[in-house]
């Protein structure tokens, strides 16, 4: 028997998980519960983590998980490995539902760095008007750069105080649109963007409104995965879910 665990939090997912409750899948849809609002899914649904690959592997055990598809988002590396371990342990298949990483186009101009630290470090001392589009996590690290403006976009409205003396806070759900994202920017005086080269079309916006604004962009590059079947589209996994 057919029983899949669907990893989420990513539009992607949320498009898998339509497609399988029309094709009347038996599947368990999981977010990590990081946002207040998670969207609702035709699914049944779980929250929170697993507990580590332990956890993860006594779930896929005692739930009766034959197939799991990974369609976390591409900066959600420890899950992802997480998945890699248990399902190599648990002898259950996997597959990641994972978008393309952007490539820099005409007209862009990019400073790629390997992660959040080199971001910080690309960023001027201080007077720069920053869109700092990485969410919530990290935050803390740019507090080495407090002298810039860092203009937040998040999903829910920060509890306590941020780790940063001067942002503009904005509150929204992606995807959003090139046009949208042009005013908000030339709103701001935005003369930086920092952005994790997630890939995919919701949140490509930014990269299309810098590019029109002649914004420079710092590209912080995806964390490694253990090797895993690399699925890009939802059909793929739909097809790969039917002969296997
Ligand atoms: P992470 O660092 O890879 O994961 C940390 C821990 O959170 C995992 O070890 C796991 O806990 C738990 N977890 C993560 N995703 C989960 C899921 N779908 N279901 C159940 N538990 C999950 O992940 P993250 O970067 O904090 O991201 C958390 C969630 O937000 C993910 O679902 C991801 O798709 C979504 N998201 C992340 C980003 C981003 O930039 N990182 C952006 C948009 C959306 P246990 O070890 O206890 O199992």
């Amino acid at each position: 028997m057919m029983r899949i665990l669907l990893l989420g939090g990513t539009t992607e997912a949320s498009a898998l998980a339509k497609q399988l409750a029309v094709a009347g899948r038996d599947a368990v849809f999981s977010y990590a519960g990081r946002t207040a609002r998670p969207v609702s899914q035709p699914l049944s649904m779980r929250l929170g983590g697993f507990g580590g690959v332990a956890g993860l592997v006594e779930y896929l055990r005692s739930e009766g998980i034959s197939h799991v598809v990974d369609a976390t988002h591409p900066f959600a590396a420890q899950m992802s490995a997480n998945a890699v371990a248990a399902c190599a342990e648990a002898g259950v298949a996997l597959c990641a539902l994972e978008r393309q990483p952007w490539q820099a186009g005409e007209g862009d101009s990019w400073l790629s760095v390997t992660d959040m630290q080199g971001a910080v470090g690309a960023l001027p001392q201080s007077g720069a008007r920053v869109f700092l589009a990485i969410g919530k996590q990290n935050l803390d690290i740019f507090a080495t750069k407090p002298d810039n403006h860092y203009l937040l976009r998040l999903v829910d409205a920060p509890e306590g105080a941020l780790p940063l003396p001067d942002t503009t806070v904005i509150i929204a759900r992606g995807p959003f649109d090139a046009a949208g994202d042009q005013a908000l920017m030339a709103q701001h005086g935005i003369t930086h963007v920092v952005a994790k080269n997630a890939g995919g079309v919701g949140a490509e916006a930014k990269l299309q409104a810098a590019r029109a604004l002649g914004v420079p962009i710092v590209m912080i590059d995806r964390p490694q995965v253990p090797d895993r079947k690399i699925l890009r589209t939802v059909g793929e996994v739909m097809t790969w879910l039917e002969h296997s």
